[in-house]
């Protein structure tokens, strides 16, 4: 079977990828047709989207006597246009696979088996041990800094998952969640892309992907890094592919020569980590030959801003900086203000104060031989790519987790965003930063707020420095203030009142000086002060970095709800190779989720485009929605509770929960979307939320799925009017149905588009109103050119412009009250380059620094250890592949991807090989200071070894889609991972650890 997945990469080099990928289901055979529909006749058929990543294909199923008898891509979603990848269409076998548990199932303490049990019982066991959990570990009150506050919490329960899930499950997760006392709780894109909202939001002031997938057709340029693109999101590839039939050019930086290299006109290799030193010597080769954008940096960036006196960077560090903590305190990251508390600016960008000089002083250093002394990529290779970038236009830049998967993630991505805004590609079509998001809802599940760090809509979570609504409103602004009041409109109703401040205090209030994150929990498992958590379509016990700490955690449980389509690592955890059984004694409760074409709801793909999932075969044996099972949990725990007049306990019993049992799913929508409490009518947009208690919204950013009393998720029309790849009729983008976020700036001071045959919005002096193929990002269509409303491209952000220099900014109400506030990374306002955390280098631009300083690890005595090169000479670096997906739970259970990919390898250079003497097929060692796997050796050209600080570097590739569960078994790959963490989001370092290889 190995040998197949080297025939299946030989074929895609030596054909064109587009032919490589047609053997997978891209362009179904016309042949084909005339008897389909003769198998089809009378089958009942159904829309949905698919499971895997995060382009959101639109799938059409058939169904005959409550099977499914067919699986195809939709003919009219813009997005895949009836092609399927391979995962894609394998998905078919899901819902008739005899591999899905049919029953709820047991295990006891200590035991080595499951027994199979009924849903009563497993809703009764779950929901008796996390009232367990919280009512033993209650926090009313908690001591700060010296000070007492009402917390009402509990560390004891820990909720993970959502990224699987629908919207509305989603939605119910966060709910119960909150409402339960919960601040332990994150989904998977806190291991993939957790890095991408703080890092774009800090610059545009909104965190999620610019641009919609077909809008990449009308790019000059595609800028892919840190992604595979072709093997990751091949139908964002189907959408390149069209781009390069027009004309554009691909530039693609990578740490391997992979199929997206392929088609690229310029493929660079980059050590892994270092895109920074990389990004960083173009940034300062624009700023220093004044390469820029003049008008659109004059318009819409603050780069003419003053930034504080006090601001400063020394030594490898900002001012600012508490050695001792690893924390910034960020006041001298500020701007020079007026008395209205408004930043100053200059007419000359060279003022000494001026953001401008400030980013051309730290750039300076960044050098393009520098940068290939870090990178090991030649420095004339460099400037090439720079000269591409600068002189065509419009540019596309596209990043997945080789970006955000770093200890300085979040710098990463705002380097595209400081090169993007230099160049003046953000707000047009075919521009933008498309972060490529790798799970079906992850952008949902984000959205909803399943993190630990935020509520519902990207709005701060409380701590308690924020703890009441006058406090939050201080600190996050009056603007934002307003969509808190209508969340809890929608969970507490007629219980939120003005005169309670909404019910604020049911929330629970985090302790600011806590890491409430996924890794951490699994820490305080091991502390023994996580007692119980529930899982729902995540698999940590695959997905996180450094497994055995994982088992640790998992082991030291008193109680582990999972629900999910099979029985997954996670949930099978006791059973791994080499544990025993009748020592670990936490109990698990598995309950069978149906497949995601067995039951309805929304998803949110990565370009914010919400559509709706149509229910099509039966559920398979005793399996149930997430969202039925969501409802009886909780329901069973209010039961729990209805007889308690204990205050801690008011939060679960005024909760508004009583979706209907038919149609469940959107009656949940309806909630998401809010209403007008005055007339009962559905919202129309987010202008119509009101800060008085007189609307609801669940999620302020999905006011207007439902407007006009029609479910716009299940929308499907054509038009695309301007032939542009805007798609407005079909399904529901947020926010407002905006497809191109910001797309006011694309047009000039006076509202004309600066390209007339590419324009997207303009205003219309007839109308007197924004008009356009898109919708106008602005925040009234009436306020025209003229007005301070009709000149903020980028009125997200506290200062209504984007900002190259993130800087610490409130911005003020007339009566100097927070109207609105922007977002500062905590490690620095511009990114500068460290070294990993694990580097076979050190740090060539400080001599004190090796790592991100704000970075604190290991966080634990054992088990935390940083590798050194002596021990551990090579890179490792690991991602995914064509044929499997993420921890491989759905995938490994697809018999046809199983064979096209069995089991793991270890990639290796044809010079690594020989310096080694390991051989292609040999079995092999690899083994890193946090643990080892056995798997073979593949010897190709595609990693080549790199020239860093004048030494050679070696890069081993792995993919991360094996475990002991599923058809297809495999040692992990995460057993060798490190759990060093971005000190924004705290999101694991996967793509650069030192590792040894040694046959085995
Ligand atoms: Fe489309 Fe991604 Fe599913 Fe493939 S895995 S069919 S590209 S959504």
């Amino acid at each position: 079977m190995y040998i197949n997945r080297r025939d299946f990469i030989k074929s895609a080099g030596a054909a064109s990828i587009g032919f490589a990928l047609a053997d997978f289901g891209f362009d179904i055979p016309k042949v084909k047709a005339a008897t389909k529909d003769f198998k089809l006749t009378g089958a009942k058929e159904f829309t949905s989207v698919c499971h895997f990543c995060a382009c959101g294909c639109s799938v059409i199923g058939h169904v005959r006597d409550g099977k499914l008898i067919n699986l195809e891509g939709a003919t009219d979603s813009p997005i895949n246009r009836g092609s399927l990848c391979s995962k894609g269409l394998g998905y078919g076998h899901i819902p008739n696979s005899d591999q899905r548990p049919k029953t709820p199932l047991y295990r006891a303490p200590g035991s080595d088996k499951w027994q199979e049990i009924s849903w009563d019982e497993a809703i009764d066991r779950a929901a008796k041990a996390m009232k367990k959990a919280r009512d033993e570990n209650w926090i009313e009150k908690e001591t700060i800094d010296g000070k007492e506050y009402a917390v009402n919490r509990t560390d004891a329960l820990s909720f993970i998952g959502g990224s699987q899930v629908n919207n509305e499950e989603c939605y119910a997760l966060i709910k119960m969640t909150r409402a339960v006392g919960g601040v332990f709780t994150d989904n998977q894109t806190r291991v993939c892309h957790a890095t991408t909202p703080p890092a774009l939001n800090a610059a545009f002031g909104r965190g999620a992907m610019t641009n919609p997938w077909p809008d990449i057709q009308n790019a000059k340029l595609i800028w892919v890094e840190g992604s595979n693109v072709a093997e990751c999101h091949p139908m964002g590839m189907k959408a390149i592919m069209r781009a390069k039939e027009r004309g554009a050019k691909i530039v693609h930086i990578d740490t391997r020569f992979t199929r997206t290299s392929k088609i690229a006109d310029q493929h660079i290799q980059l050590r892994p980590g270092t895109d920074i030193a990389f990004l960083g010597a173009i940034i300062s080769y624009i700023l220093e030959n004044k390469r820029y954008d003049e008008e659109y940096v004059k318009l819409n960036t603050n780069a003419y801003c003053l930034v504080t006196k006090d601001f400063d960077f020394k030594e490898g560090v900002f001012s600012g900086y508490d050695a001792k903590k690893r924390t910034y305190d960020q006041h001298s990251w500020g701007y020079q203000l007026d008395a209205a508390g408004k930043p100053i600016k200059t007419d000359d960008i060279n003022h000494p104060d001026s953001v401008y000089t400030k980013m051309r002083e730290h750039y300076k250093r960044y050098t393009f031989e520098m940068a290939s002394n870090i990178t090991g990529t030649p420095a004339e290779k460099i400037k090439e790519a720079a000269e591409l970038l600068i002189t065509t236009k419009p540019c596309v830049m596209l990043y997945a987790l080789g970006m955000t998967q770093h200890t300085v993630g979040v710098q990463n991505i705002r380097c595209f965003t400081i090169l993007q805004l230099l160049l003046g590609n953000v707000g047009k079509p075919g521009t933008g930063i498309d972060a490529m998001r790798g799970q079906p809802n992850v952008q949902g599940s984000t959205d909803f707020g399943i993190m630990f760090q935020y509520l519902p809509g990207y709005l701060s979570y409380p701590t308690q420095a924020t703890g009441t609504l006058p406090e939050w409103s201080d600190e996050s602004g009056s603007f934002r203030a307003k969509f808190v009041v209508n969340l809890l409109k929608a969970w507490y109703g007629e219980k939120a009142t003005k005169e309670n401040d909404y019910g604020f205090s049911y929330l629970p209030i985090r302790n600011s000086h806590h890491n409430d994150s996924l890794y951490i929990s699994f820490e305080k498992m091991i502390e023994g002060k996580v007692k119980c958590t529930h899982v729902a379509g995540q698999n940590p016990m695959m997905s996180q970095a450094n497994l055995n700490l994982t088992h640790k955690g998992l082991s030291n449980l008193e109680t582990l709800i999972v629900q999910d389509v099979f029985i997954n690592e996670t949930a099978a955890f006791w059973e791994r190779p080499g544990s025993d059984a009748s020592k670990i004694n936490t109990e698990v409760i598995f309950m069978p989720a149906c497949s995601y074409l067995e039951r309805e709801g929304t998803m949110i793909n990565s370009m914010r485009m919400i559509q709706w999932r149509m229910a099509g075969p039966n559920k398979v044996g005793d399996s149930k929605a997430d969202l039925w099972i969501i409802d009886r949990l909780f329901k069973k725990l209010r039961e729990l509770y209805k007889d308690s007049t204990l205050q801690k306990d008011r939060a679960i019993l005024d909760l508004v929960w009583n979706y209907p049992e038919e149609n469940m799913a959107e009656a949940v929508l309806r909630e998401i979307n809010g209403y007008d409490l005055k007339t009962g009518k559905l919202l129309n947009g987010i202008a119509e939320i009101k800060d008085d208690g007189t609307t609801s919204s669940g999620l302020w950013i999905y006011a207007g799925v439902f407007a006009g009393d029609k479910n716009q998720a299940k929308r499907r029309g054509q038009a695309d009017k301007g032939n542009m790849g805007i798609f407005p009729e079909y399904a529901w983008c947020w926010p407002d149905n905006i497809h191109i976020l910001y797309n006011r700036a694309s047009c000039d001071k006076n509202g004309k588009p600066l390209d007339e045959k590419n324009k997207i919005v303009w205003w219309d002096e007839a109308k007197g109103q924004w008009d356009g193929y898109d919708r106008p990002d602005v925040a009234n269509l009436k306020e025209g050119p003229k007005t301070p409303g009709g000149q903020k491209p980028f009125r997200m952000n506290g200062e209504g412009f984007s900002r190259l220099f993130a800087a610490s900014y409130k911005d003020r109400n007339p009566d100097m009250t927070t109207r609105d506030h922007s977002y500062t990374p905590v490690d620095g306002p511009l990114p500068e380059f460290y070294e990993p955390v694990e580097s076979p280098a050190k740090n060539s631009l400080h001599e004190k620094i090796q790592f991100n300083p704000c970075v604190i690890y290991p966080r634990l005595p054992d088990g935390q250890r940083i590798g050194t090169k002596d021990e551990f000479p090579y890179v490792l670096c690991t991602s995914s592949l064509a044929e499997h997906w993420c921890s491989g739970t759905i995938t490994r259970n697809i018999p046809y991807l199983n064979e096209l990919v069995k089991e793991p390898f270890a990639e290796i250079s044809v010079e690594l090989s020989k310096k080694i003497g390991i051989k292609h097929g040999d079995d092999v060692k690899v083994i890193s200071a946090r643990g080892e796997v056995k798997v073979k050796a593949m010897v190709t050209n595609r990693a080549k070894p790199l020239t860093v600080n004048g030494e050679e570097t070696h890069i081993v590739w792995m993919p991360y889609n094996w475990g002991f569960k599923g058809l297809a078994k495999g040692p992990s790959t995460n057993v060798l991972t490190i759990d060093a963490l971005d000190p924004n989001v705290q999101e694991q370092e996967f793509k650069a650890c030192l590792i040894n290889i040694k046959k085995a």
